[in-house]
């Protein structure tokens, strides 16, 4: 008998899906996908039991999942996920990126929420099973991609409070389309001051359902004021920058250094840390620490910061344009060629095959490298 958690070759059992979408509907779809609203013809599901690890693992038709109403996952929010990218290079092949710092990132969130963590080996697997079934779904119109959702929640049908001895991981994949149609916008940011997104010793720094559900409160009250998003201070002194609602945050100063927000609930974004490595090569210095608002209002004024940006899976990279609230304005410089923008032209260069990827960041899925 295998020991629950040895990691051992999973062998999926495929099931095609009868009803998938025709190529006709595809391309439809495809030729303006959006975000997150269209799902491809099939899902990864795996199972984990304490007394089994992980197990059953499936290719199958997308579509819902039945759930018992007592699963704890609806009561507790035992959930995690993480967020990457496949992208349709010119030859052709399908890569991602960084992919075993998101299965990383995907263990330390389990830590945290008590639930079991998924071999890297088994991660990277899960994507190039989904991607071996649905690869005409990866776009190749420019800046165009598909989006993985891996996910893992508590399954099991228990109304006690402790971590579910049940729990399944499953894969969905949804096309994007370029993010920004019709030019970058500097974002205005509305900072809030009544709500935070996590707390010190809290979920800040897992990828989970909580710190979002803690967050949309906050993004009404950005969009109520006209604001695209919301970032949120420290929860202890309300002094301390930590980020926006799935977005990381970096100050850029004029003697060339690169500072983002240290806190032990700020989510480890890998958009920042490569776009970190990035600035490093071009001789940037990186600083990650405490940046209080005052440094921030201060360094804007006096001229030490040039430039803000926001940054992520989703949009990559974003400048800051404004930071308010009812009681503050910082108008951010925006120069006519920003750092945050070159940069972007970079990582993106990388992970669609037309700039050396000098790091070894790529990955195929679907063929081996
Ligand atoms: C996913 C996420 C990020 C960005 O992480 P990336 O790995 O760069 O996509 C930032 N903040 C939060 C809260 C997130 O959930």
């Amino acid at each position: 008998m295998q020991l629950p958690m040895a990691p051992k070759d999973l062998t999926f059992a495929v099931t095609r899906n009868e009803n998938a979408k025709t190529p006709e509907e595809r391309e439809q779809i495809l030729a303006n996908p959006g975000f997150g609203q269209f799902f491809t013809d099939h899902m990864v599901d795996i199972c984990w039991s304490e007394w089994g690890g992980w197990h059953r693992p499936r290719v199958q038709p997308y579509g819902p999942i039945s759930i018992d109403p007592a699963a704890s996952v609806l009561h507790y929010a035992q959930e995690i996920f993480e967020g990457l990218k496949a992208y349709r290079w010119a030859d052709g092949s399908i890569r991602t990126f960084r992919p075993e710092a998101n299965a990383a990132r995907l263990q330390r969130s389990a830590a945290r929420l008590a639930l079991p963590e998924l071999p890297t080996a088994h991660f990277i697997d899960s994507l190039k099973q989904l991607i071996q079934a649905d690869a005409d779904w990866v776009p190749s119109a420019p800046e165009t991609s598909l989006y993985l959702r891996p996910f893992m929640f508590a399954k099991e049908a228990f109304l006690g409070v402790r971590a579910a001895k049940k729990v399944n991981y499953y894969v969905i994949a949804s096309p994007a389309g370029a993010y920004f149609t019709g030019g970058i916008q500097p974002l205005e940011i509305w900072l809030s001051t009544q709500y935070t997104r996590a707390g010190h010793g809290g979920m800040g720094a897992a990828k989970t359902g909580g710190n979002y559900a803690a967050s949309l409160v906050a993004q009404q009250e950005a969009a109520a004021n006209d604001c695209q998003q919301v970032l949120f201070l420290d929860a202890q002194e309300g002094k301390y920058l930590e980020e926006l609602g799935g977005m990381n945050v970096v100050l850029v100063t004029r003697d060339s250094k690169l500072i983002t927000p240290e806190s032990d609930s700020i989510l480890e974004g890998i958009t920042l840390d490569s776009l970190l490595q990035l600035g490093r090569d071009r001789g940037y210095t990186t600083e990650q620490r405490r940046v209080s608002i005052d440094e921030v209002r201060e360094g804007v004024a006096s001229g030490e910061i040039v430039e803000a940006f926001a940054c992520g899976t989703a949009a990559v990279v974003t400048p800051i344009g404004v930071l308010r609230n009812a009681d503050l304005r910082i108008d951010f410089p925006v120069p006519a060629e920003p750092v945050s923008l070159s940069l972007r032209e970079e990582l993106t260069g990388i992970q669609y095959g037309r700039v050396e990827d000098r790091h070894g960041w790529t990955v195929r899925l679907d063929a081996e490298d």
